[in-house]
């Protein structure tokens, strides 16, 4: 390769471990965004770092439990009918998806993707010396009633952990309150999924790892992008919105949920959807601390313990992505955490509100663009990608350095699956 420099537009989790990756293998590396890394989607996430998050939303069970979704007053899912009306091809796609053949494929190829980014952040957190970050003693699924415990999602999810080996545990109501004392007596049984890990700051984990980047010679660049173009002799010019350009052997695209609108400047039509969350940071209210993320399925909210407070995460928005927040449903779910445990004052104001970057299979793409060689995508990590980005990282740089052999199956996530 004649020409080693490349630029990495985003420095969220996937932009900045693609980043680092890319340094790591030789190559001249840029990093560019309009704001500082992780301030973004990779800021405001749950932290969890999980097995079972190979499990799709698009999963064979979704066609049993769409119609009550349809009726948005679900806790953990609403949508906006307009942004579904004008994404007919994404919205039909990923229900369309939800079929059994899909569902393999996607497993696992997550749980590859999972299983790799898992062991590079031990490594890159280890790097930065950061450990201490990361608790090692997994997450909690909360079933208010056997009902849910049994329902087909649920019992779904079991049997594909049980497939791929994932170590889980299931606990009655005073099994988990011996694990997880601060909880009220709210719960009948849990799903301790112990082959997972969690961060106390996922923000402050992007950070150390742009830090080390810079440590080790990289460039660190604040512009706010408006569009790539070719500069002649296979190389690409990324141009700011003040027009300024610079010439880069190769370009990586990794600008999370804004990608899409990046790749439409260049006339292609990435099929994505928003899966917008919100969270608010609480004080503890009792004595006692929580010690591990919980997913309270009938809340439909994550509670995570953060440097910064209780984290309660709210589940899926579908919405245009900047369309104005709408407080709704971290109310709702404020009202069950504060039923399942004593949660003291609201710490943060304003609401955040953050975008999962969903792809119609659930899967990234981490791939050239097909017919743009120098041009590669890195993008639509949905659900996980504060989890998967150094596995992400490892790929994609495989793939641009033409190793020989891959640390992962590279066709599950093929640009040309849609592009
Ligand atoms: C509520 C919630 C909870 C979640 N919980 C988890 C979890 O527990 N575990 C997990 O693994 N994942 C979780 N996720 C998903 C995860 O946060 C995302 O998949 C991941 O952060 C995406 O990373 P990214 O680098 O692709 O995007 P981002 O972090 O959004 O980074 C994109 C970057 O591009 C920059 N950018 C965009 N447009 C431009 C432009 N025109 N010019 C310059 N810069 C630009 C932005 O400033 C940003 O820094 C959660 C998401 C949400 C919303």
């Amino acid at each position: 390769m004649t020409d080693n420099t490349v630029a990495v537009l985003g420095a969220g989790m996937v932009g900045v471990a693609t980043a680092l990756e890319l340094q790591r293998r030789g190559m001249a590396v840029t990093l560019m965004d309009r704001r500082a890394p992780g301030q973004e989607t990779s800021y405001g996430n749950a932290g969890v770092i999980a097995r079972s998050s190979l499990m799709p939303f698009n999963h064979p069970r979704l066609w049993g439990t769409l119609p009550g979704l349809l009726r948005n007053r679900s806790a953990g899912f609403c949508y906006n009918p307009a942004f579904v009306a004008g994404n007919l091809r994404w919205a039909t796609s990923f229900v369309g998806n939800a079929r059994q053949n899909i569902f393999a494929e996607t497993t696992a190829a997550l749980d590859g993707l999972i299983r790799l980014s898992t062991a590079e952040h031990r490594r890159l957190l280890a790097e930065v010396q950061e450990l201490q970050r990361l608790r090692d003693n997994g997450w909690l699924f909360l079933y208010r009633d056997a009902a849910g415990f049994d329902g087909p999602g649920a019992e779904l999810g079991r049997a594909t952990m049980a497939q791929f080996g994932i170590a889980t545990q299931t606990l009655n109501a005073a099994e988990l309150q011996d694990l997880e004392p601060v909880l009220k007596p709210v719960f009948a049984k849990a799903l301790w999924i112990q082959d997972s890990c969690s961060v106390d700051s996922p923000g402050a984990v992007v950070r150390a790892y742009a830090d080390a980047f810079v440590a080790r010679g990289g460039a660190l660049q604040t512009a706010d992008l408006r569009t790539v173009r070719h500069a002649g002799d296979g190389r690409w010019q990324v141009i700011d919105s003040s027009g300024a350009a610079r010439d880069f052997g190769r370009v990586v695209v990794a600008l999370g949920p804004w990608s899409q609108k990046f790749m439409a400047e260049l006339g292609v039509d990435v099929p994505m959807g928003f899966e917008r969350g919100y969270h608010l940071h609480y004080a503890a209210g009792g004595s006692g601390a929580l010690q591990r993320p919980i997913y309270d399925t009938a809340g439909g909210y994550v509670l995570s313990p953060m440097e910064q407070g209780l984290r309660l995460s709210t589940g899926v928005e579908l919405n245009h992505c900047d369309a104005p927040m709408k407080p709704r449903q971290l109310e709702a779910a404020e009202a069950s955490a504060r039923e399942a445990l004593p949660l003291g004052e609201r710490l943060e104001q304003p609401l955040w509100m953050g975008r999962r970057p969903t792809l119609p299979d659930s899967r990234p793409v981490i791939d050239e663009m097909p017919g743009r060689p120098g041009l590669w995508l890195a993008f639509g990590h949905q659900h996980i990608g504060f989890s998967t980005g150094p596995g992400t990282a490892a790929l994609l740089a495989s793939l641009m350095l033409g190793d020989r052999q891959l640390p992962l199956d590279p066709r599950p996530f093929r640009a040309s699956r849609f592009l």
